[in-house]
């Protein structure tokens, strides 16, 4: 029979033990935003270096509003899935667009509800920021989240619901964020997807799960699609090659790199190699030529995934 969890033990634990993140001792809400944002799909310690980039370039939303979508694209480099960038970009815009026009006059909404209204902002977020910035009470569910309540309760394949439910019923209300904090901490520090390290666990006690936590939740079976692609190195006398922006959807979106598509003609050019890069739902295979061109551009100058820098670097360019 399971027992409540144990919030006190819990809160304790995160007091003592949390992870020193830079944007922890802030109480704004744009370098948290910003934090969440960058966090959901970059690992942690990549995730601070980019956090610092951005915000010593953007320390106010105000800053990123005046700056250009192109310079917070150069920011992002190396952090992957550029829409989250230009994304934040318009939220910045629509922030500090004057209220009769629709606006926020360049005040963050403190709602959750609000938050969810922005640009590249969903529940997770929105939740994140009011519970840990402003401290509503609402309960955040991320993959974390998703994992404890599955050992926690033993359910193989818990639904969304259910997390959310477990979520809510668990919240501690008197400081949502710093509970909130603390749940997604040990998810990501002692209850990891692999070798959980239960014997060290302040809520081991109403844990049902702690004999096979690895059951919990059961894994997914995805099978990454494959994606063939080429790619066209062309390269002027001076060493620059030519580089397009890629158009406005997709994962690369608005980042520049060399021409890609499934087919060219290659006829006559030389071939360089293949590279491969793995995402969490792709697995790309581009094979590369080089070919000459009039003008190229300073690969330097304009914002790179780093798909890009690998094709760049096949022929020494980057
Ligand atoms: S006891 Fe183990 S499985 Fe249960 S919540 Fe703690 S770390 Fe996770």
């Amino acid at each position: 029979m399971s027992q409540h969890i144990d919030q006190a033990s819990l809160l304790a634990w995160f007091a003592e033990h949390q992870r020193d993140l830079p944007w922890r001792t802030l109480s704004d809400p744009w370098p948290i935003l910003l934090s969440e944002i960058l966090l959901q799909q970059t690992q942690v310690s990549r995730g601070v270096v980019f956090w610092q980039r951005l915000f010593d370039r953007y320390p106010t939303i105000q800053s990123m509003a005046e700056s250009t979508e192109e310079e917070v694209l150069y920011l992002w480099q190396g952090a992957g899935y550029y829409s989250r960038a230009r994304r934040l970009f318009q939220l910045s815009k629509v922030v500090c667009s004057p209220v009769e026009n629709g606006g926020f006059g360049g005040v963050l909404p403190t709602a959750a509800a609000q938050l969810e209204s922005l640009p590249g902002i969903g529940p997770y977020t929105a939740a994140a920021v009011a519970s840990i910035a402003h401290g509503e009470s609402i309960a955040c569910v991320d993959g974390n989240v998703k994992r404890v309540m599955a050992r926690q309760k033993s359910i193989k394949q818990p639904s969304e619901k259910e997390v959310q439910q477990w979520a809510d019923d668990v919240l501690w209300q008197p400081d949502a964020g710093a509970w909130n904090q603390a749940v997604m901490e040990l998810g990501a520090t002692i209850c990891t997807p692999k070798s959980p390290r239960c014997s060290i666990c302040p809520v081991i006690e109403s844990c049902t799960g702690t004999t096979t936590p690895d059951q919990y939740p059961a894994p997914k079976v995805r099978k990454k699609k494959r994606i063939d692609l080429m790619c066209i190195l062309r390269i002027d006398a001076n060493g620059m090659p030519e580089l397009e922006q890629r158009d406005d959807s997709g994962i690369l979106a608005g980042m520049w790199g060399p021409p890609l598509a499934e087919t060219f003609d290659i006829e006559g050019m030389e071939y360089l190699g293949e590279i491969q890069h793995v995402l969490s739902h792709r697995d790309m295979h581009i094979k590369v030529w080089r070919s000459e061109c009039e003008q190229g551009v300073d690969p330097s100058s304009v914002p790179l995934s780093s798909l890009d820098v690998k094709l760049l670097a096949l022929a020494d360019l980057h």
